[in-house]
């Protein structure tokens, strides 16, 4: 089975031999206090710095999700008060949970909207603003020139990013937030379980002036454990070895980008032909790079999903509001371009 669904999804074909190798090599029993673990950890967070052209001064955590930083961001990051700009499901689960442990505010937009930044408003009593950069669920992102403007029209606030379905696969501007993270079953082709949150210095000191302790993953407690190449808990050990030996095979991101970009418009191409296949999204300005979102009437959806699978292919399903008239195609790095070929193949018969 080929898997299109937007994460988990294809993992890279080398991840059994790699799993081979780290059973070889002894690091699956490697305790996560011995030099084997602090050099490997090392290894990876100068790989991550490298190929996804990370600023030299942020500091790389690993942490077990996505999900987990949605919570350490709000625990340990926001003094009174965060926001919230989203349009789709996981921005507004990021929002939900955050409203849990501290103030949130949320400011939404529509799908077919370009984020209009005035839409703020005044938000100076904000710690922090929280935006996906690419909406799962629907399909869309922000533009790295949209995330640009809000540091420029809110330079004091923190800025949070929700890269998780988008890290790796695109080039993303560091410069321009503080905290971004992703988990590595979306675009880095790797089996769920490990998080990458990456902090600018800003961050770090912000979490170490709020100075909050209470939790295992409290952002003080990582940082202090990360200036030795180490976490607060025992980690994913097996998926921080698979990350650094996926991270030595691949380009560096500007070509990565390239390629996603180069698929996405093959992709836009392909259903501008189609009578009865459409993007969901029709402002190709907010239109994501790494997940199609498809629509058709519900009766083709289910008949599409259906055949695809006796095909052996995986489509993603539709979330939330377009569950029935929509399904998703990720466009991650780890699929082959006969795979998509094959997708389209199949497709073209609808
Ligand atoms: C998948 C996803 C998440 C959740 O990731 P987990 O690894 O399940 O915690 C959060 N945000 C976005 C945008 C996602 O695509």
């Amino acid at each position: 089975m080929i898997s299109f669904y937007p994460g988990p999804s294809r993992i890279h074909d080398e991840i059994p031999a790699y799993v081979t190798d780290a059973y070889n090599e002894g690091i699956l029993s490697a305790s996560h206090r011995s030099d084997a673990f602090v050099a490997l950890s090392k290894q990876t967070i100068e790989l991550l710095q490298e190929k996804l052209r990370i600023p030299n001064d942020y500091t790389v955590f690993f942490t077990s999700s996505a999900t987990e930083c949605w919570e350490i961001i709000a625990q340990s990051l926001i003094k009174d008060k965060s926001h919230h700009f989203y349009n789709g499901a996981f921005g507004q689960k990021w929002f939900d949970y955050t409203k849990r442990l501290r103030n949130a505010e949320s400011l939404p937009f529509n799908l077919n909207e370009k984020p209009d930044l005035t839409q703020l408003g005044d938000i100076s009593d904000s710690d922090l603003i929280c935006v996906t950069q690419n909406e799962t669920s629907n399909g869309t992102q922000l533009g790295n020139r949209v995330i640009r403007s809000i540091r420029k029209q809110y330079p004091d606030a923190l800025i949070a990013v929700d890269a998780t379905s988008s890290m790796a696969g695109i080039r993303l501007d560091f410069k321009t937030a503080d905290i971004w993270y992703a988990s590595v079953q979306k675009c880095f082709g790797l089996p769920a379980g490990l998080g990458v949150m990456v902090c600018s210095p800003k961050a770090v000191h912000q979490a170490a002036e709020i100075g909050e302790k209470d939790h295992y993953n409290s952002l003080t407690f990582m940082t202090e454990m990360m200036k030795k190449w180490q976490t607060s808990y025992t980690p994913n050990v097996m998926g921080i070895y698979l990350l650094k030996r996926v991270l030595e095979d691949s380009d560096t991101i500007s070509k990565t980008h390239e390629k996603t970009v180069k698929r996405y418009e093959a992709w836009v191409d392909f259903l501008a032909e189609t009578k009865t296949l459409k993007h969901l999204v029709k402002l190709k300005e907010v239109r994501s790079y790494t997940v199609i979102p498809v629509s058709a009437q519900p009766d083709i959806v289910q008949q599409i999903k259906n055949d695809a699978r006796k095909e052996g292919l995986l489509l993603g399903e539709g979330y939330g509001q377009w569950k029935n008239d929509t399904f998703r195609i990720a466009n991650f790095p780890a699929l082959k371009k006969k795979e998509i070929k094959k997708l389209m193949k199949f497709l073209q018969k609808y």
